[in-house]
């Protein structure tokens, strides 16, 4: 969000012909500066709750899945109807963008027992080798690297296969602040 430059407003003043004594426009000019700060620190708390806000609340992702936290590009895990999982990859506009060098992994903690799905790349997107096991509600722990070689990073969320009645998208998917 670009300043107001209120110095560069003001700087037409001096050709006015001015009544006030000179002092008078120092004082202004001081107090404009004041408010120049001001207004940037505002901009400054405004900018800051924003990106926080961003950081806690999910996306509505193109596909219909779960944005996954804190990646650049940014993935979306989105389970298919035959229960594989596909990461699917958007840029800041949330417009397609390929898999590059990324490598996820997901645990699925199943009543069954663990269950772990490994991916390989399919066109643009990582789709899993296998499918996630029977069953709902249970934990999911996705670990993504951005790189083979860069730290992982381990994203748990709760697999909810059930429709937010707000959003209309899987709870496990779901943009509502509930
Ligand atoms: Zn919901
Ligand atoms: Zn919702």
């Amino acid at each position: 969000m670009p300043l107001i430059d209120l110095e560069q407003m003001t700087a037409g003043f001096p050709q006015i012909p001015h009544p006030r004594p000179p002092h008078y426009k120092k004082q202004m000019k001081t107090n404009l500066r004041i408010l120049t700060v001001a207004i940037a620190l505002c901009v400054g708390l405004f900018t800051a709750t924003a990106a926080n806000k961003d950081d806690h609340q999910h996306l509505a992702t193109p596909k219909g899945g779960r944005l996954l936290d804190k990646t650049k590009p940014h993935a979306e895990f989105v389970v298919e109807k035959d229960r594989t999982v596909t990461i699917n990859f958007y840029n800041e506009n949330l417009k397609p963008v390929a898999a590059t060098t990324q490598r996820v992994t997901v645990q699925a903690n199943a009543p069954s027992g663990k269950a772990k799905l490994d991916f390989e790349k399919q066109g643009d997107a990582l789709v899993s080798k296998t499918k996630l096991p029977e069953g709902d509600g249970y934990t999911l722990v996705v670990q993504f690297k951005q790189t083979a070689d860069a730290k992982p990073m381990n994203l748990r969320f709760k697999l909810d296969l059930s429709t937010c009645g707000e959003c209309k998208r899987a709870e496990y998917a779901c943009t509502c602040d509930h």
